[in-house]
């Protein structure tokens, strides 16, 4: 029998009307014919709710009762899920993430997955049940404690079990059609895209989109399923994410496929570096034991009256501060004279794969950003994507910008935002 793997979002599973509504949803699938394993996020903002509770009582709470915590915003979205089947006359029943094999590293708050042993899920399957997996969450194989996937994390579990179990399909059901040329509440006339490549999903997703979890992607291209991402608002198609896009009658593919913001990244300057082997590779190094991401990278040339440079480069801002205090340690060593830092900052991003060989599309770009009075602060680029920092106030007329000198409009309004959270 095929076997199907639908995951939703919290705005889909918000409250009680919305838990009934997908039941039915899922009653239906199973009723046409199919295995359905489900997975489900929090209900609505209720992850959230959970870290600004834990802030009150601990400034600072242990990784491990962080994640005893959150993960009970999963249970409860589950258990109710499978209740609203039961009374739809369907056999459901609901697993915890470790109840259904995922297995991970021990990193509390950002582990990954090692491995899937879904036996439970299958025997559950076979014996004709419906199979309701809370999302974000495993279990550590080292310390055998409950661990969670990073925010977002539901995506990934979706297509860790699609992958474990062979599954014919995945979908990821949110509040939006699909995926958009850039987000739709910021720019109205935001196209769907029918059809995008993993490629360019995990640059949108990397650059900020956040419809799907970064990880989910590079999962669902390692294994080559097909994702399909749409709304449980909706009966619409959505956006279906896959290995390769077929050109269909003819129609090239477009050259760029989207405009991506991230508003949550912090600058920070190393002023007066002395230019010498080895400063960048102790600044860094330091910063990569504290566990810290660094995303763009920019060093000028030094003055030649001063031997000295500036190297600026961006953090997730919820890491400024950790990034700070690591780059003091070593001020000394390395005999830099001061750090700067702003999170008053955004990124805006251009994605798509036919910008490899198509000429121009740099100009156009900053062309496009100039227009929108946007000065650029820092810029990097991939084979296919072009980012720039910009002062975040000046995000969304930056991005509608270039959305509109790539010709990404729509001619009709077609982007409804059904819930308010994006997932
Ligand atoms: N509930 C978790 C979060 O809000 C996981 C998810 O929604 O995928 O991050
Ligand atoms: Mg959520």
């Amino acid at each position: 029998m095929a076997l199907i793997v639908q995951k939703y979002g919290g705005s889909s599973v918000a409250d009680a009307e919305a838990i009934k509504r997908v039941a039915q949803r899922i009653v239906a699938q199973k009723k046409a014919g199919y295995d359905v394993v489900v997975v489900v996020s929090a209900m609505g903002d209720t992850t959230d709710e959970l870290f600004d509770l834990a802030e009150q009582v601990s400034p600072l709470p242990p990784g491990r009762e962080m994640d005893m915590l959150v993960t009970a915003g999963e249970r409860i979205s589950m258990a109710l899920v499978a209740m609203a089947i039961g009374n739809l006359g369907y056999e459901a029943r609901s697993f915890t993430g470790s109840q259904a094999g995922v297995i991970t590293t021990s990193l509390h708050g950002n582990a990954k997955i090692i491995d899937v042993t879904p036996g439970r899920i299958q025997e559950a399957l076979d014996e004709g049940s419906i199979c309701i997996v809370a999302g974000f969450q495993g279990v550590s194989q080292d310390s055998k404690d409950i661990t969670t996937l990073g925010r977002g994390g539901s995506d990934t579990t979706a297509v860790a079990l699609a992958a474990a179990l062979d599954a014919d399909a995945c979908e990821i059901y949110s509040d939006v059609d699909g995926v958009f040329t850039a987000d739709p509440r910021i720019v109205p006339s935001a196209r769907r895209i029918p059809h995008i490549t993993y490629e360019e999903m995990l640059e949108l997703a990397a650059c900020g989109t956040k419809i799907l979890h970064l990880r989910c992607v590079e999962y669902a291209r390692r294994y080559n399923i097909p994702l399909h991402v749409r709304s449980s608002f909706s009966q619409k198609p959505g956006t279906w994410v896959v290995a390769q896009v077929e050109e269909t009658e003819g129609m090239e593919q477009p050259i760029i496929s989207g405009v991506a913001h991230d508003r949550s990244e912090a600058k920070i300057t190393v002023v007066g570096v002395p230019d010498q082997v080895g400063e960048a590779a102790t600044l860094f190094k330091v910063l990569a034991d504290a566990e810290i991401n660094i995303d763009m990278i920019v060093q000028n040339v030094s003055a030649a009256s001063t031997a000295r440079t500036d190297i600026s480069f961006t953090v997730p801002s919820d890491f400024g501060q950790q990034a700070l205090a690591a780059l003091k340690r070593v001020q000394e060593k390395v005999g830099f004279e001061s750090l700067r830092y702003d999170d008053q900052i955004g990124k805006v991003s251009l994605v798509g794969a036919g910008m490899r060989s198509y000429p121009g599309v740099t100009a156009r770009f900053f062309d496009a950003i100039a227009g929108s009075g946007t000065n650029i602060e820092m810029i990097s680029t991939s084979e296919i994507r072009i980012s720039v920092i910009v002062e975040q106030d000046q995000v969304d007329a930056a991005v509608a910008a270039a959305h509109s000198a790539f010709q990404l409009d729509a001619d009709q309004v077609e982007a409804v935002v059904y819930g308010g959270t994006g997932r």
